[in-house]
């Protein structure tokens, strides 16, 4: 049976960053993943570094929000019928997470994993030959009117408070920034610190041939299970297999929650699903990234084209996608956006992987220090790779870990 130092479950963002600053350690690293590299969330996501987005989502702003973009089924958030009562508990542990104390507690927490983040970033980058897909092109969010604006102003005080750039904008400053914009939108929020990736697709794919190529290997097996035995853990695959190691990271996104459960842990992960439709790159003139904050969705540019997607789905991880969710966001677009060449476009669902309190799980497991956990970061898994991929790093070198682990605890709930 082959002996790896560590065993990587999962080829996104996440788990191939984690095996590479591994593989940077001296250690020797294998990754599984069921599909091969990029082929969960980490492919289509907005491909951006959004680094000043340190308030959790599980905050009073939201729960103001909930209940209008609820009566929407096409709207920002759904709940599908069908997958109501499993998402109840969750949806609990949301509403308390959501407590002022807990959201201060939260946010301290989301900004020091930024904080390192933005810092592994670039250093990540240049090593792994991909630092030519950063761009520095900022987001616009953009508001209907004053009362918008003001509702958004406690957000951005707490910004302010962790050290986050940003200036507020008139129309025509906003017009500086990017023409083009519906005259609807009266008031914008530039933050010129949240970086892009050119398409992450590509992106995830390059940090795997950079790590095949400096001796790890990527092996398509689906991971059934794990079991901690002596002096290592066994990953077992659907198809029979073992594979040994020392350690294993457990990196497999939304999915994760059920190979832990083979280790006896139970972690309330659930999924936001994301939707969003690719047009060709000719399709606007898009020189920032700009956030529809009101309507729960972005447009980003990307190496690939002019990416129009969001939203929430809390509909878990069987239900078929409803791509009349991408289709409602294109119709926005392409109001908000007058201009807009809204044909040719390429639909897709993603799995977010989310915890109740916004926060990923990243640390030990608590049945067995063998197996490390990686996932659970919901609408910020791009963003926040580097910097979980040095902690992972940390930890598998049995090194005091960068910033305090202890609130991302799988033992948190
Ligand atoms: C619409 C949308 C927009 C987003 N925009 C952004 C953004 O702009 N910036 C940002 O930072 N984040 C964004 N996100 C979130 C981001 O995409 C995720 O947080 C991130 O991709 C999670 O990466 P991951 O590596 O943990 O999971 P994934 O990319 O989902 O990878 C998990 C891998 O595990 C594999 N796997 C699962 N189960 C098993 C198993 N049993 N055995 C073997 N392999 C398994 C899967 O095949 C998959 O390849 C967005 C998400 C969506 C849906």
């Amino acid at each position: 049976m082959a002996t790896f130092d560590v065993i990587v479950v999962g080829a996104g963002v996440v788990g191939l960053s984690t095996a590479i600053a591994a593989q940077e350690r001296g250690l020797s690293v294998r990754v599984l993943d069921r599909e091969g590299p990029a082929a969960g969330a980490s492919a289509g996501n907005a491909g951006a570094f959004a680094f000043t987005d340190i308030l959790p989502l599980a905050s009073p702003g939201i729960l103001r929000q909930a209940p209008k973009w609820l009566l929407d089924p096409l709207g920002p958030l759904t709940v599908p019928p069908a997958y109501a009562l499993r998402i109840a508990p969750w949806m609990f542990r949301f509403w308390r997470a959501c407590s002022p104390d807990r959201v201060a507690h939260s946010t301290a927490a989301q900004t020091a994993l930024m904080d390192l983040s933005k810092a592994e970033l670039e250093p990540f980058l240049a090593r792994t030959g991909t630092q030519a897909m950063l761009r520095k092109a900022g987001n616009l969010q953009v508001y209907e009117g004053e009362a918008e604006l003001n509702a958004s102003l406690p957000g951005w005080k707490a910004r302010e408070a962790h050290g986050i750039a940003f200036r507020h904008l008139t129309a025509a400053e906003m017009a500086d920034i990017q023409p083009g914009l519906s005259p609807r939108f009266t008031h914008g929020t530039f933050t010129p610190g949240w970086y892009s990736i050119a398409d992450p697709k590509l992106y995830t794919l390059a940090l795997a041939e950079y790590f095949v190529a400096a001796g790890g290997a990527i092996d398509i097996a689906e991971a059934s299970g794990l079991r901690p035995v002596d002096g290592g853990v066994e990953v077992l695959t659907a198809d029979g297999g073992i594979r040994r190691a020392g350690r294993a990271v457990l990196a497999a996104g939304a999915f994760s929650h059920r190979l832990a459960r083979t280790i006896g842990e139970t972690i309330p992960l659930e999924t936001e699903r994301g939707y969003n439709t690719t047009l060709p790159p000719d399709a606007f003139d898009l020189r920032t990234q700009v956030t529809f904050g009101g309507h729960g969705f972005v447009v980003s540019r990307l190496s690939t084209g002019i990416r129009v997607g969001g939203a929430v789905e809390l509909g878990g991880l069987d239900l078929p996608p409803n791509f009349r969710r991408s289709e409602a966001m294109l119709t926005k677009a392409e109001r908000f956006l007058p201009g807009l060449k809204t044909t040719g476009g390429v639909q897709w669902m993603g799995f977010r992987p989310s915890l109740p309190d916004s926060l990923p799980v990243i640390g030990r497991a608590r049945t067995t220090a063998r197996v490390i956990h990686a996932f659970g970061h919901g609408h910020l898994g791009l963003t926040q790779s580097a910097g979980t991929a040095r902690l992972v790093a940390d930890l598998l070198t049995d090194r005091d870990p960068a910033i305090d682990l202890a609130p991302f605890s799988s033992q948190r709930f």
